[in-house]
C-alpha cells in the first residue's frame, strides 16, 4: 500500500474493498448486458464477443480507474495541505515548546516597531524568566525540565491575549510583546502571567514541581537611531528591568522607566 510522507495511506482498506466490490458488480452486470447484447443479436456488426468484452471488462475498469483516481486526488490534496502546514509550523514554532521560535518572533517584534513608528502607537516588552531552571533540571533531570519548560509556555501562552505575540528567546526565557499597550499595562499582564505560573503545580510524574517566573517590563521609546537600534534597546530596557527582578529575590516583576524603577507587586 502506498504511504505518504507521515506514514499514513494514501488510500483506506474500507475505501479499496468498496471499490473492489463496486468494480465485481460492474464487471457481472456488464457481463449480463454483453450476455443480453449477444443473444439479441443488438449488435450485429460487431464480433460477438466484442461488447461482452467492452461492457464486461473496459467500462468497468475505467469506472473504478475513474473513482481510484479521485479517491486518490482528494487524499493526496489533504495530505499536501497538512504537509505544507507542517513545513511552515517547523520553520515558526519552537519544536520543544510550540510558541514561535526566536526568529520568527523577531520578524513580528520588527513589523510592531514599524508600526509603533508609524502610527506612533505604544508598544512594550515583557522579558519572562524561569527561576533556578538549572536546580530544577538537577533535581529532576532534563527530560523533567523539558516537561516544565513546555507547560510554562503553555500557561503563558493561553493567558495571553491574540493581539500579544510571544516567542522562545533563549533557553529558559521567553519575550511577550504587547502592542498598543503602556509600560503599566504591560506590568499587569506581567504580574498576572507571574501568579498563573506561581499557581499552578506543574504535575509531573513522580514529584510535583514548583516553577516560578520573573519577569522585567519595558516601553518602547522613539528616538535617535534605526528601528533596529530602537528595538534593540527595547530588549535591553526590559533585560535591565529582569535582572533587577532577579536581585530583587525572583519571583516577581520589575518595570524600566516609568515612576522610577520600581518593582510590582499586585498580591
Ligand atoms: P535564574 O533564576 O537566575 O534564571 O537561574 P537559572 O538557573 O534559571 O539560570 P541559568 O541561566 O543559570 O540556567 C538556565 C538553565 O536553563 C540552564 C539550562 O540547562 C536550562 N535550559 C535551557 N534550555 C533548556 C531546555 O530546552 N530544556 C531544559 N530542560 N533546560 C533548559
Ligand atoms: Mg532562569
Ligand atoms: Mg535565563
Amino acid at each position: 500500500m502506498r504511504r505518504t510522507g507521515r506514514g499514513r495511506a494514501l488510500w483506506d482498506w474500507p475505501v479499496l474493498m468498496l471499490l473492489l466490490g463496486l468494480g465485481i458488480v460492474l464487471f457481472g452486470s456488464g457481463l449480463g448486458l454483453g450476455v443480453f447484447v449477444h443473444e439479441r443479436e443488438l449488435v450485429r456488426e460487431l464480433p460477438a464477443d466484442v461488447p461482452l468484452f467492452v461492457m464486461g471488462l473496459v467500462l468497468p475498469a475505467v469506472i473504478l480507474s475513474a473513482a481510484l483516481f479521485f479517491t486518490c486526488t482528494v487524499r493526496l490534496r489533504r495530505e499536501l495541505g497538512n504537509a505544507r502546514k507542517s513545513v511552515a509550523d517547523l520553520a515558526t514554532l519552537d519544536e520543544l515548546t510550540g510558541v514561535p521560535n526566536r526568529r520568527h518572533f523577531f520578524e513580528r517584534f520588527d513589523e510592531e516597531v514599524d508600526r509603533a513608528l508609524r502610527y506612533g502607537t505604544r508598544l512594550s516588552l515583557i522579558m519572562v524568566d524561569i527561576d533556578h531552571f538549572s536546580r530544577t533540571n538537577a533535581e529532576l533531570g532534563h527530560p523533567a525540565g523539558d516537561l516544565a519548560l513546555a507547560e510554562v509556555a503553555r500557561l503563558l501562552a493561553a493567558n495571553i491575549r491574540t493581539s500579544d505575540i510571544i516567542g522562545r528567546y533563549g533557553g529558559e526565557e521567553f519575550a511577550i510583546l504587547v502592542p498598543a499597550q503602556g509600560l503599566h499595562t504591560a506590568a499587569q499582564v506581567a504580574e498576572k502571567l507571574r501568579v498563573v505560573i506561581e499557581i499552578n503545580d506543574l504535575a509531573m510524574e513522580g514529584p510535583r514541581l514548583k516553577v516560578t517566573v520573573s519577569a522585567g517590563v519595558a516601553e518602547f521609546q522613539k528616538g535617535e537611531g534605526s528601528p533596529e537600534e530602537l528595538r534593540d534597546r527595547l530588549i535591553r530596557d526590559a533585560d535591565t528591568a529582569l535582572a533587577r527582578a532577579k536581585a530583587g529575590g525572583r519571583n516577581r516583576v520589575a518595570t524600566h522607566g516609568g515612576n522610577g524603577q520600581r518593582q510590582l507587586r499586585l498580591i
